[in-house]
């Protein structure tokens, strides 16, 4: 890892070195929190979690050969050198921080309230057709999973396309001074984590820290169809470019059709020329997607045909709309997380499939005080979509159920409290040839739904 020696980590992250002259200057391999992936020459980092005080590791790290360890407390019998701090957590950052700096790379840091997951991926497969290409892995994207990112990257990669998501003021700070972005994208401004954040003025404020330290030259690339982002006429001195699919956007599409859950076809307009492209997963929200990352591409100097052939590659990831054909069903494994602006999405491609419809949905968390009301919205939603059955999982759910009832009273629904209670009860209610979508928050487990459905 380039510059990264143990006496300039040391001095990164304030820390106290303990060790020869001889090893203060020699240079990791690899920084992991993981004690079973420190190997010979890494850098291991101690920290106690709530189960866990990974200090314990450390006599085992040193016998595997890493080269340091970062501790908060001086191992017993060091058997190599450690770097002594006060927080093992914050040394992540700052080491993060000064590897970033070393690193002479494009980065895109991609933050919004829904999507950032999916327009991450997007932009990557989108850049991967002209540049060495390197992104977050899965949802890595707080302040442990930002560094530990950050922590992968290697001099031979041309770009890090990374997400950055937060819960509270300060945290997108924090993110950012990792970073550095050259190219900070946004996909919109939701109601999540209203707990802290208070409403969508105060999700904006957080998310626009991404900006407090971008490149002075660097571009800014906002969902212009988004009423709070457009606002932003001028950050920090930078235009920002706007995508969106009304036709005002700079980057904008046209023509756009659903190919059932083949996916989702439109015409990309960028003023620099127009292509159309089929984006080979459903779903309005992945025009939005697919602009984006069209954004993205020009910007740095990509051709429409490159961005076209990038998109058309882009492939699903589990739990993000990902289809599953198992036979009996064809299951729309969604259950990666929900919030009030994602399930209508979902409803919406639903809408689309052939056959009869089923709609398994569960609990949204981090809603704040208007829980109920956002519950009973996207009920409403179920209610005007031609679904056929809809499940309702969950104690919030229960208003879901009521809302899409009102009004739709042909529509078949049930309520379950509990997810022991659903996997028990869903499969005696589906019928072969069903099209399936299984969506709820994260903290509902809904993956062992799909577990159910897909394992006959
Ligand atoms: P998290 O906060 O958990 O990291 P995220 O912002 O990364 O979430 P994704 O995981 O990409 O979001 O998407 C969550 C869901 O939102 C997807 O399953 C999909 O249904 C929907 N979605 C994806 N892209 C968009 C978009 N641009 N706008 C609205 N909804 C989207
Ligand atoms: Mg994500």
């Amino acid at each position: 890892m380039k510059n990264m020696t143990l006496g300039n980590i040391a001095e990164a992250c304030s820390g106290t070195y303990h060790g020869t002259e001889e090893a203060k200057e020699k240079t990791i391999t690899d920084i992991t929190t993981d004690s079973r992936k420190a190997g010979k020459g890494s850098l291991f980092v101690a920290i106690k979690g709530e189960k866990v005080d990974a200090h314990r590791f450390i006599p085992a790290v040193f016998e595997q050969g890493a080269l340091c360890v970062i501790c908060e407390q001086a191992p017993e019998q060091a058997a190599g050198a450690y770097i002594l701090v006060e927080s093992s957590l914050q040394a992540i950052k700052d080491i993060a921080e000064f590897y970033r700096k070393q690193l002479d790379m494009k980065v895109v840091g991609i933050t919004g309230s829904v999507g950032k997951t999916s327009t991450k991926e997007m932009i990557a497969s989108v850049l991967s057709e002209k540049y060495r290409v390197l992104k977050t892995l899965g949802n890595f994207n707080n302040e442990l999973g930002l560094p530990l990112t950050v922590f992968r990257l290697r001099e031979e990669d041309e770009i890090a396309v990374l997400e950055m998501g937060i819960s509270n003021f300060g945290e997108m700070h924090r993110l950012s001074k990792i970073a550095r972005p050259d190219i900070c994208v946004m996909t919109n401004i939701g109601q999540c984590h209203l707990e802290f954040l208070g409403d969508r003025d105060g999700v904006l404020r957080a998310k626009s820290e991404i900006f407090d330290y971008i490149a002075e030259d660097g571009t800014v690339i906002l969902n212009g169809d988004d009423d709070k982002l457009a606002t932003l006429h001028d950050v920090k001195g930078i235009t920002p470019v706007f995508f969106g699919i009304d036709s005002e956007r700079k980057i904008h599409a046209t023509n756009i059709h659903s190919l059932g859950l083949k996916g989702i076809a439109c015409t990309v307009c960028t003023g620099q020329g127009d292509f159309d492209v089929t984006i080979p997963i459903p779903g309005y929200h992945m025009v939005y997607n697919a602009l984006a990352g069209t954004a993205v591409g020009l910007s740095l100097g990509m051709t429409t045909e490159e961005i076209r052939r990038g998109i058309e590659k882009l492939e699903s990831l589990n739990g993000r709309f990902h289809i599953i054909e198992t036979g009996e069903y064809t299951v729309v494994d969604d259950c990666y997380n929900a919030n009030p602006v994602s399930m209508k999405a979902s409803l919406n491609v639903l809408h689309d499939a052939l056959g009869r419809k089923v709609a398994i949905l569960g609990d949204m968390g981090e809603l704040g005080e208007n829980e109920r009301q956002l519950h009973e919205e996207v009920g409403v939603e179920a209610g005007k979509q031609d679904i056929q059955l809809l499940i309702c999982v969950g104690v919030l759910s229960e208003y879901m159920a009521k809302a899409a009832k009102e009004m739709n009273p042909q529509m078949e629904v049930v309520h379950m409290d509990t997810l022991e209670e659903a996997l028990e009860e869903i499969p005696k209610l589906l019928q072969k040839e069903d099209t399936v979508l299984v969506k709820a928050s994260h903290f509902m487990h809904f993956e062992k739904i799909v577990e159910v459905l897909t394992s006959k």
